[in-house]
């Protein structure tokens, strides 16, 4: 499709290739029964993972001690910020009521990110197969097991690949070198150094790549798929990486009951989640509509120089098309979201679900980033930062306001609540948080 046939389909596509930040809504969203019809995956497969999870505790809880105080369930906490939710309001003219939360995936035991959600769980599933396969253990079992010198003898012999612009290639590898996998991360140029030196230190081996990350992932399952005893992680079409994220709902309603946060019709929820390939948001969305419903209301956010996700749901074309098609280059500060063409299998999940989606400039991320710190406290790398964009801008624009008038929210904003997913930060060196709380770009 030409620029002109694209920007006839959806308008919003102008203002994207002329790197301007937009709101989006939807308008493929059905109500949560009809957008079920016919999926692939349901609440069931969800259930399974969660299970799985469980099974898996025994042994995180032995590799990994500071998991102890959950019995070896990876969660985070959800923080309400209400100086936060001030500070927008008076810097940003945000005009948001109701309650703004912080779910801190940034400070995820093991991985430091929401990666480890989906990047363990996938390795853990696989562990299990070949465990299965193999007649090494059963469901019944105390994984715990799993953690003796003879079992890491039979997994050594077995390979794990994945392509990684950073964080998704620290979950995978960090659990992989945990169970005993030889593990080789493919990396894109973009990735930061101390990422690799991290995964060289756990024994990783790192691949570098002088392009993006699309040739580290092509050229990571080249060399898997030429290896019988090796397994690719595929970020772009894992169905077991989309279940690991959509747990997070199951175990978020939990935390807000704990907390009083009541999630109903007359209680909307609005959630706002960093997108880069777009399994971590998509996952999380798919599990938060099975868990709440018509009740919660998820809207991604995406660099103004990398909008894939966007761009493939505004335009219909999902994952036919890239950002450089329309002359963006895709590369921004965020890491983690700088992905030019989204997941097809995500964006077909989402076509249904999702409410809607906003960018955000790379400048941006670091003034919210010091906005955090100096309202609460609470460091968040630049990409998770991204989550911010929804409640400082969403309730502000016309956009915001017209979606909450056809879904009969006015007057029911006042109790909503509003989740900023913090998709990672907890394990940036102190000398990098120094640089990003200096960097200030146009
Ligand atoms: C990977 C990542 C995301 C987005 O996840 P995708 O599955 O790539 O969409 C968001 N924030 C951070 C910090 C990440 O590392």
């Amino acid at each position: 499709m030409d620029i002109r046939t694209l920007t006839e389909k959806s308008p919003v596509i102008a203002d994207m290739k002329e790197q301007k930040e937009v709101i989006w809504i939807n308008p493929d969203k059905t109500d949560f029964a009809s957008a079920c019809v016919g999926a692939e995956l349901s609440m069931k497969d969800i259930d399974d993972a969660e299970a799985r999870l469980a099974r898996f505790a025994p042994f995180i809880q032995k590799c990994f001690p500071e998991t102890a105080d959950r019995g070896g369930i990876i969660e985070s906490v959800l923080t309400p910020i209400p100086e936060m939710q001030k500070l927008l309001n008076k810097k940003y003219g945000s005009g948001l009521s109701g309650r703004l939360l912080l779910k801190q995936d940034s400070h995820l035991a093991i991985a430091g990110s929401v990666k480890a959600r989906g990047g363990i769980y996938e390795v853990l599933k696989h562990t299990e197969d070949l465990a299965f396969e193999n007649g090494l253990l059963s469901e019944g079992d105390d994984y715990g097991k799993l953690a003796s010198p003879e079992m890491r003898g039979f997994f050594s012999r077995y390979k794990i690949q994945v392509g990684s612009t950073g964080n998704l290639g620290m979950s995978i590898g960090i659990m992989s070198a945990a169970i005993g996998f030889t593990v080789i991360v493919h990396m894109s140029a973009d990735a930061r150094q101390w990422k690799k030196d991290l995964l060289r230190s756990r024994g990783v081996t790192v691949v570098e790549y002088e392009s993006d990350y699309s040739e580290a992932v092509k050229n990571g399952r080249r060399l898997s798929d030429e290896d019988p005893m090796s397994y690719f992680v595929d970020d772009e079409n894992s169905r077991n990486l989309f279940l690991g994220y959509a747990v997070a709902a199951k175990r978020l309603a939990g935390q807000l009951a704990e907390q009083n946060v009541a999630v109903d019709a007359e209680h909307p929820m609005f959630v706002y989640i960093p997108c880069g390939v777009g399994g971590a948001p998509g996952g999380i969305t798919f599990g938060l509509k099975h868990v709440f419903g018509d009740a919660v209301h998820c809207f991604f956010v995406e660099p103004v120089n990398a909008p894939c996700m966007l761009l493939g749901m505004a335009s219909g074309m999902n994952s036919a098309i890239a950002v450089q098609d329309i002359g963006l280059s895709g590369a921004t500060h965020a890491d983690g979201l700088a992905v030019g063409r989204p997941s097809g299998f995500v964006g077909g999940v989402m076509k249904k679900h999702l409410s809607g989606e906003l960018t955000v400039k790379d400048a941006k991320l670091y003034d919210y980033m010091r906005d955090l710190l100096e309202a609460e406290d609470i460091f968040l790398e630049p990409s998770a930062c991204a989550c911010f964009q929804g409640p400082i801008r969403l309730m502000a624009s016309p956009e915001g306001r017209a979606y909450v008038k056809e879904n009969g929210l006015e007057g029911k904003l006042d109790q909503a609540s509003h989740i900023a997913w913090a998709t990672g930060g907890s394990l940036v060196p102190e000398e990098i948080r120094e640089e990003y709380k200096h960097t200030y770009l146009d």
